[in-house]
């Protein structure tokens, strides 16, 4: 007998003709989050990925997997004699394993993959039920309500199991294409990337600040967010622009009310440009509608207005009590919380314009020379990478 990590995929074998790819992918970046653990074989097995670790490491492996993309469920897994005593006896270990079934109900639930097994999948449950009854005083069988599952697959081999820790489902990073995030200082951007990474969306990260009028300590609070958001994305290039010259030119030539709107539409073209130059097919932003006095449908508007490229804004209907949560899920919260200045903070206007119009904001940035502002910024433009 010997304990194993079984990983389950959701949406992934739905995915027809896309399947292999997407399975790569997925143990692409599984063995990526896992590396650092060690490991001694990864295999398929009729639709589901076995990990062989050291006992020891297994809970590790758990965690780390848990985080890659495109996974339903992550378990703790005895592979054991093809026999149905071979199966009894490693319920039993299983069981005592996990040591959590005292005065519970359960019921066993049985995958018959290899129909060439001795026994029919409710035969086997009944056995192996029966047999967990006889071996465990204080368990009692419920099939409609129980309190847990013992579950048993039978493919190649035999595999039985209590535990299924949940992923985050969604599909595996690289399968739908590549995205900047915009990724300042607060609780919303990481959460923004998260969720389209989900999504398959391979991400990079853009900062702006304003140093030295922000902090080297504000940026070094990016860059640990975005090592936080690396251990579900892999790694992240991130480009950092320094936007000082851009909020002083605004500053001295236009209406201060203004400012949000227009470093605003900065932020896009220096966004659209680093996309166009690295093959990057959208940018996401984590604007929420109405969160502040600047996200309102007439700013969204003419912020795209500056870009061909599309914007992706994923928590654009969401509550911020929603948000909040996820960012606890994902573990950036703390992070996102810490008092630091952002660079859009320290020029924000009391009162910044909430309906913009484009036409008076065209007329301001004819006082400025943008293409000059832009090249400037990006020619000053720092990128690391962070895993
Ligand atoms: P967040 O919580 O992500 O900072 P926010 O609620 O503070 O967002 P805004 O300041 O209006 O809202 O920013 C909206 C979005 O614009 C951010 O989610 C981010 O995608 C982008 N953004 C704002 N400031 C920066 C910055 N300094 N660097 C990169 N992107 C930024
Ligand atoms: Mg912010």
């Amino acid at each position: 007998m010997k304990w194993l990590v079984s990983v389950s995929f959701g949406e992934l074998i739905l995915k027809g003709k896309n399947r292999k790819t997407f399975f790569d992918r997925a143990k692409r970046n599984i063995k990526r989050n896992i590396k650092s653990i060690g490991y001694n074989d990864i295999f398929m097995e009729s639709s589901k990925l076995y990990i062989d670790v050291d006992k020891d490491k297994i809970e590790r492996t758990i965690e780390e997997v848990r985080k890659v993309f495109g996974i339903v469920y992550v378990s703790k897994v005895l592979k054991c004699e093809k026999t149905i005593d071979g199966i009894k006896k490693a319920a039993i270990d299983v069981l005592d394993e996990w040591g959590e079934y005292s005065n519970k109900t359960f019921k066993v639930k049985t995958n018959r993959v290899d129909k060439s097994f001795e026994l029919k999948s409710p035969e086997i449950s009944a056995e192996v039920g029966g047999y967990v009854l006889e071996n465990k005083d204080d368990l009692k069988v419920d099939v409609h309500n129980p309190d847990f599952e013992l579950f048993v697959d039978i493919k190649e081999d035999a595999f039985v199991y209590v535990e299924r820790h949940e992923g985050f489902g969604g599909l595996p990073i690289g399968s739908s294409g590549r995205g900047l995030l915009l990724l300042s200082g607060g609780i919303d951007s990481p959460v923004a990337g998260f969720m389209m990474a989900k999504r398959g969306v391979e991400i990079s990260a853009l900062h702006f600040h304003s140093y030295p009028f922000t902090s080297k300590r504000a940026q070094q609070k990016v860059e640990e967010l975005a090592e936080i958001l690396s251990q579900y994305t892999g790694e992240i290039t991130m480009y950092s622009i320094n936007m000082l010259d851009i909020y002083k030119q605004i500053n001295l030539n236009c209406r201060v009310r203004e400012t949000t709107i227009l470093s605003r539409r900065f932020m896009m073209r220096i966004g659209e440009r680093i996309c166009k130059e690295n093959d990057i097919n959208v940018m996401i932003t984590g604007e929420s509608l109405g969160q502040v006095a600047s996200q309102t449908i007439e700013s969204v508007s003419v912020i795209n207005e500056a870009v061909n490229i599309p914007i992706l804004r994923p928590l654009i209907g969401m509550d911020k009590t929603d948000i909040i949560d996820i960012s606890r899920e994902i573990g950036s919260y703390d992070k996102s919380i810490e008092p630091f200045e952002d660079c859009c903070s320290v020029f924000t206007p009391d009162r910044p314009v909430t309906k913009p119009r484009l036409k008076d904001i065209l007329q301001s940035e004819e006082k400025l020379d943008v293409d000059k502002l832009i090249d400037d910024a990006i020619s000053k433009m720092e990128i690391i990478k962070i895993s």
